[in-house]
């Protein structure tokens, strides 16, 4: 092969080739990810694509300190692998927020770093440079902070339910409007460092505020939202370091991340503006989740014996899996109920509500751990309409999801949020624990339907027993 004489691998044009490739990589690995059978092979080329794109960064020699950065790498691969290797699965959604949350910090840090180095530099930055580094402080500020309290809510640390003082929304406008006031004083003429070191704290503040008030039920909308907020920072910090590389993942970043926040408001059924500002997803004072709790709702409770019957007997099974199957780590011995249900002729199919779980595809996920075949998955608008003719519904371990008060009760928090309507089939069967609610805290009215019945105990072990009772008919 033919190499021009002068070529060297820190010529910033092979650099840019090098970026080039990276994208391209960016781009055929999201795109992998848009189905599980192709997600695994989609997030190793999107890995591979990011190697290239920091070693093109560290042949840079504009990049200097490389031994320093070195050492954040082992440091950060020395963290992150074992705690990627070693997370639960039920653990999964807050590790995902939380680092999605570091990408926020990291992009607010650089921010900072650029901010200095132009103060030190003696010179004041280009309009448009500066507005990339004031943008990318603020907004990886805030998806850090809130990224935290989104984990701290995850990992039940504090309560899922909104948590806000009398007249949050004002406080939050005015640190907002402060912390835009003082963007546009840097921008027009100032250079303080202790205004940007101020823009940077109330903008963590704000972060924290605007996430704490989010009930239970709206997290996924924020957690999304959160997660766009860092691919805009990380894409701003890019603009300002002038990194191409940045620039695209983190646009990429940005923009799946904001068809995700729409996706989910869709799920939800409410608009951006709602989830922020409303103090959505609180129960009731006094509510009916702890009505239930204590034991004074009415339900009928069932056997594994009884229930393999209705399976086994059935035309039609519907199973809706939610948390408690991520938890109870069933997702195995529910595909094996289904193999002999289907080897006796009964049609199985799996509802998939959108925001079952605790992160997005959260179902998708664990079921095709188990191999169950991806035709079996039906989304919410397909399987809806398939409720009337379906002869069961197993419900394992989801609770909100299937809560028909979200049509019923205009009272309820979650009112006007689509459902899986479980309620409209023959006969309905709940798998869990107690009578306890699920993450939006509120009760489930399913519950006390004539045609649903309870099989208490871990989702995992009533599977097992279901199954055992199945075969031996
Ligand atoms: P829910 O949180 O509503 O309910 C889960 C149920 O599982 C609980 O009622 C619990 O009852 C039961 N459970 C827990 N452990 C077990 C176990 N070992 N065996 C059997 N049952 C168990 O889950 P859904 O999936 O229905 O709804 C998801 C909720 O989470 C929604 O409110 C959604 O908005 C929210 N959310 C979703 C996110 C996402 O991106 N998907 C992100 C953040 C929040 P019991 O304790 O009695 O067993």
């Amino acid at each position: 092969m033919l190499v021009p004489a002068a070529f060297s691998l820190r010529d910033p044009q092979f650099i840019q080739a090098c970026y080039i490739v990276a994208a391209v990589c960016f781009i055929l690995g999201l795109r992998g990810l848009s189905h599980p059978s192709t997600a695994r092979r989609g997030n190793m080329i999107a890995a591979v694509g990011m190697a290239i794109a920091v070693i093109a960064t560290l042949l840079d020699r504009d990049v200097v300190g490389v031994p320093l950065i070195l050492l954040g790498i082992a440091i950060g691969t020395a963290i992150g692998v074992p705690a990627a290797r070693s997370v639960r699965m039920t653990a999964m959604p807050q590790m995902v927020a939380l680092f999605n949350g570091v990408g926020g910090g990291a992009a607010a840090l650089i921010a900072w770093t650029e901010f200095r180095d132009s103060i030190d530099a003696g010179g004041g930055f280009a309009l448009d440079t500066e507005i990339a580094v004031l943008f990318s402080t603020v907004v990886g500020a805030v998806s850090f902070w809130g990224s935290i309290v989104a984990f701290a809510k995850l990992q039940e640390l504090i309560s899922g339910q909104p948590i806000m003082i009398r007249g949050q929304q004002v406080v939050n406008g005015v640190i907002l409007a402060a912390v835009l006031g003082g963007c546009v004083y840097l921008a027009a003429a100032g250079d303080e460092q202790s205004v940007f070191v101020a823009i940077l704290a109330l903008a963590s503040v704000l972060g924290v505020a605007m996430v704490l008030p989010i009930g239970g039920a709206d997290m996924p909308v924020v957690i999304s939202m959160l997660n766009a907020f860092t691919g805009l920072a990380a894409a701003a910090a890019g603009f300002a370091l002038d990194n191409t590389a940045l620039i695209v993942a983190g646009t990429l970043v940005g923009a799946s991340g904001t068809i995700l926040t729409r996706l989910m408001s869709q799920a939800m059924n409410r608009s951006l503006g709602n989830v922020l500002f409303a103090g959505f997803g609180s129960a009731p004072e006094g509510g009916g989740a702890a009505a239930v709790a204590s034991g004074d709702g009415s339900f009928r409770s069932t056997t594994a014996d009884d229930v393999a019957i209705q399976l086994a007997y059935a035309r039609r099974v519907v199973v809706v899996p939610g948390y408690g199957m991520a938890v109870a780590q069933a997702q195995h011995a529910v595909r094996d109920l289904a193999a002999e249900l289907e080897k006796r002729g009964v049609d199985v199919n799996y509802a998939i509500h959108p925001v079952a779980g605790r992160m997005p595809g959260h179902m998708n996920v664990l079921l095709a751990e188990a191999d169950v075949p991806y035709d079996s998955l039906k989304e919410m608008d397909e399987i809806n309409p398939e409720f009337p003719q379906t002869d069961v519904s197993l419900v394992i371990g989801a609770n909100d999801v299937t809560n028909p008060a979200a049509k019923n009760s205009p009272d309820s928090p979650i009112y006007g949020m689509p459902i899986l309507e479980v309620d409209k089939s023959s006969s309905v069967i709940v798998l869990k624990r107690s009578m306890n609610p699920g993450f939006a805290g509120i009760d489930n009215e399913l519950y006390s339907d004539a045609k649903t019945a309870m099989l208490f105990g871990d989702a995992k072990d009533s599977i097992q027993k279901v199954l055992g009772e199945v075969q031996a008919l």
